[in-house]
């Protein structure tokens, strides 16, 4: 089986959660498989080998969950990407939309540097909001976005067209296309 349909079997989906309409791809149970988890980990971070990744910016909450042992592959660092009113100062804030709502999304300024070369990475792509907004964060610091990694791509919900104005280097292991 390839991996993707490994994921495609082992996630659980969630018809009209957190909201109607929407079916929510849940990657936790990703994690009570230890062999799983490893092959995701190497997918994921096999890609960006070789391509000088100084940090990874990793989004709130189930971004956190690969990036630590991405960084270890890459020999990069990590850094928190987080809902509003979570990080202590000296923070800086991004509003956006996303599929479900609104947010705000904060990163302590004084762990990115002008010249990092930065991935964000996030369990999902829906509409790129999110990832765009980190991008734009990571941006506003003087870093350059080399590229954007998901375990999981909705690619029905076009987030690409989004991120692509950033960089054209999307990685994702799982696309669903409908
Ligand atoms: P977006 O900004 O629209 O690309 O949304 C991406 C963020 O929302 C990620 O952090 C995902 O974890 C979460 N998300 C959006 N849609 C879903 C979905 N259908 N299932 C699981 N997570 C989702």
């Amino acid at each position: 089986m390839t991996l993707s349909n490994k994921i495609k079997s082992a996630i659980r989906i969630v018809p009209d959660f957190p909201k109607q309409g929407i079916m929510f791809k849940d990657i936790a149970t990703i994690f009570l498989d230890p062999q799983l988890i490893r092959e995701c980990d190497l997918a994921l971070s096999e890609y960006w080998l070789d391509k000088g990744i100084h940090k990874i910016l990793a989004i709130d909450s189930r971004g956190f969950l690969f990036s630590p042992q991405m960084a270890t592959h890459l020999n990069a660092g990590v850094v928190m990407v987080r809902k509003k009113g979570k990080l202590p100062p000296p923070v800086i804030g991004i509003s956006y939309e996303l599929e479900y709502g609104k947010a705000t999304i904060e990163v302590v300024e004084t762990m990115i540097s002008p010249g990092d070369l930065v991935i964000i990475h996030d369990d999902l792509l829906a509409t790129g909001g999110t990832a765009h907004a980190a991008a734009c964060l990571a941006t506003s610091l003087g870093a350059k976005v080399v590229g954007f990694s998901f375990l999981i791509e909705l690619a029905f919900l076009n987030g690409r067209e989004k991120l692509r104005e950033i960089s054209e280097d999307i990685h994702v292991v799982c696309t669903f296309q409908d």
